[in-house]
């Protein structure tokens, strides 16, 4: 299929734009909408419903008569896998619906939702459902006359926010533990990526969710997000986006009714190369690969680079080969690695920041752009190093979100641990060196939720993914993520040892 395949393949889609509450898709009735374009090239795309106060409390209310009336939370496991693996099979066979509808919102390539992301979201899907029946409760047997068991139970109604850049992978990371855990779940996905998890929804339903066990809520952060934050009958949040955003969930739960929070937020993640790294090229290729991947709009991207005086040249020199083939295009276009930024608001944050560095008088490596992509419409940025960052730049302080990366020369490992450690977040990170001391070492002095030797960004579903400080609280992924969709209880027993047997 090249790009005009894919386009004229689905011309004739019609996009279901309206929430999902109870079961069916219906119009908010306030009517009011928000208006989007493709941000690969400026067209016009179907508007978003914004929903309300008075939507998000029709959806509570249905969510909790879903929840008492316990068609799906007291369903068994083996009953509630059916049905998930019906879900999964679903989604599959409309994988390139669903990457058609993410390319259109989001402007990252239609080859990378169709091949990696939209299965690594029926991944997890399966992943989580797999494992439900092999979870074991805790009993504990406290002394001769007490035993108690520790169980998990579902929250109730819950809430799920979800930011753009991943959309259905961080819906169904969330999403899944939630369901299985017996909650009835809201979930808001972000204003530039909703088509998906509507359509998620409408295919849970016809793999058997029971109605209002899943409702999605479409419309802007400040009014629909923040109205199901603050709702006092919604027992959780869970909530991946900016820090800022993140901080702002705190708060709402605060002066709600003190629901629980977890948070995945921003990141800007140290790289560092030690001049006992014997694998460069192989570090620089994982650099770029992560880094400019989806347009450097990745939580987890090495945003920081630290490299020892001693290998810089060399190092930078193997990095600046490597920027060609991160050079954006038309993400409709098969072949297409990395596509648009999502939005013009981010385009316009991504491109003060480039200026601020050049202001500065910084050294910047970028292949530029191709003549196609800079005088189109859409929103292209091309891959850029800055070099000799200091370190008390907004380069690199702030998450960027975008294809900047910013470089510091260091002198010595402890040097490079104080200046990755620095950061105001602590979400990933990485070291490269061939002796096993001096990785390790810095690894456990890392700040960070998960930290790579000799790698990046390699994981799978078995382990958690989260950051600390302010990157987040709480983590997705693992069976450790069942614990957050849950509160643990304990029920402790007397016996009655003295009676005679
Ligand atoms: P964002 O914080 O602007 O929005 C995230 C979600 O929160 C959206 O659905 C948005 O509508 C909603 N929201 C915004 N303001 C709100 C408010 N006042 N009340 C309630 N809800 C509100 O983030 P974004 O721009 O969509 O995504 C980019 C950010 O997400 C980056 O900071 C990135 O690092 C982070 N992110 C983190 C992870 C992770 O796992 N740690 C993964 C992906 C993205």
């Amino acid at each position: 299929m090249n790009t005009t395949n894919i386009r004229e393949k689905f011309s004739t889609l019609r996009i279901e734009n309206r929430p999902f509450i109870n079961g069916v898709h219906v119009k908010p009735a306030n009517g009011r909408m928000l208006e989007k374009t493709c941000p690969a090239d400026g067209t016009i795309i179907p508007s978003i419903y914004i929903c309300d106060r008075e939507d998000v409390e029709q959806a509570v209310r249905h969510a909790a008569k879903a929840f008492q009336l316990g068609h799906w939370s007291q369903k068994s496991s083996a009953e509630k896998k059916v049905i998930l693996f019906e879900l999964a099979r679903l989604l599959e066979e409309e994988i390139a619906t669903l990457a058609y509808l993410d390319t259109l919102e989001t402007g990252r390539p239609f080859g990378n939702f169709q091949k990696d992301s939209i299965p690594k979201a029926i991944g997890a899907l399966r992943w989580f459902t797999e494992s439900i029946d092999k979870l074991y409760e805790h009993y504990i047997s406290n002394a001769r006359s007490s035993l108690s068991f520790i169980t998990h139970e579902p929250l109730g109604v819950v809430g799920i926010i979800t930011p753009w850049n991943d959309p259905l992978v961080i819906a169904l990371w969330k999403i899944t533990p939630a369901l299985l855990m017996g909650n009835s779940v809201i979930v808001k996905p972000a204003e530039q990526s909703s088509f998906s998890t509507l359509r998620l929804a409408a295919l849970a339903k016809q793999a058997g969710i029971p109605d209002g066990v899943l409702n999605v809520l479409t419309g802007p952060g400040e009014e629909t997000g923040k109205a199901i934050a603050l709702h006092p009958e919604i027992r959780g949040i869970f909530f991946t986006g900016s820090s800022e955003v993140g901080k702002l969930m705190l708060g709402y739960s605060g002066q709600s009714n003190m629901k629980k929070v977890a948070l995945e937020c921003g990141g800007k993640s140290a790289f560092i190369v030690s001049e006992k790294c014997d694998q460069l090229k192989t570090a620089a290729q994982t650099l770029a690969k992560n880094m400019f991947y989806n347009q450097g709009q990745i939580c987890s991207a090495p945003s920081r680079l630290f490299v020892q005086s001693s290998v810089r040249e060399a190092f930078l020199d193997e990095l600046a080969r490597e920027l060609e083939a991160y050079v954006p295009s038309n993400p409709f276009e098969p072949s297409t690695k990395v596509g648009a930024i999502v939005s013009e608001e981010q385009y316009t944050r991504i491109q003060h920041f480039i200026r601020l560095g050049v202001d500065s008088g910084l050294n910047a490596i970028s292949p530029g752009l191709r003549h196609e992509q800079s005088d189109g419409n859409g929103y292209y940025i091309a891959p850029t190093v800055f070099t000799d960052v200091p370190e008390q730049s907004p380069l690199a302080t702030e998450e960027i979100f975008g294809p900047i990366l910013v470089t510091t020369e260091f002198e010595t490992m402890p040097e490079a641990i104080q200046l990755a450690n620095s950061s105001k977040y602590g979400l990933a990170a990485s070291i490269w060196s061939a002796s096993l001391d001096e990785a390790l070492t810095c690894a456990k002095a890392l700040e960070a939720g998960i930290v790579h030797v000799n790698s990046y960004g390699e994981d799978d579903m078995s382990v958690p993914f989260g950051g600390i400080k302010e990157s987040g609280l709480g983590k997705d992924k693992s069976l450790f993520a069942f614990d957050e969709y849950s509160n643990l209880k304990t029920t402790w027993i007397k016996l009655r040892t003295d009676e005679k047997q």
